[in-house]
């Protein structure tokens, strides 16, 4: 079986033809890099992204703080980890780095302040 895989791992965003058999990559073309054919077999193995979004504070100054995710999430995962961040408005101090939400949904993953809210 045969499947694109768009590669993210920089802007050039080179669209990969990937063999398969089953769940292993066979073949890879369509890369300009060796960065190309280890994208695709995390895709196909484990396909997650660092998810970054913002989360409402209680601060009329600052009504949304932009978070991130410190690990990837997994792909089939994202949008429930965006309504359980719509339902945790934030309150301030907040630092750089700190985590927001702890273990979002029983991933592991930690969502973190990507900025300081005095
Ligand atoms: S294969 Fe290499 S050049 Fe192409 S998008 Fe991926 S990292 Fe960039």
């Amino acid at each position: 079986m045969n499947k694109e895989i768009i590669c993210i791992v920089c802007p050039l965003g080179c669209r990969m033809d990937v063999e398969l058999d089953g769940t292993e990559v066979m073949a890879v073309q369509g890369h300009q890099c060796k960065k190309g054919p280890k994208h695709a077999e995390k895709e196909v193995s484990f396909p997650g992204r660092i998810l970054t979004t913002t989360i409402k504070t209680d601060v009329p100054e600052m009504p949304l703080l932009p978070i991130r995710s410190n690990q990837e999430i997994p792909k089939d995962q994202l949008m429930a980890c965006m309504k359980e961040i719509a339902g945790h408005p934030v309150k301030r101090p907040v630092k750089l780095g700190e985590p927001i939400i702890q273990n979002i949904l029983g991933l592991g993953v930690d969502m973190v302040a990507c900025r300081t809210m005095q």
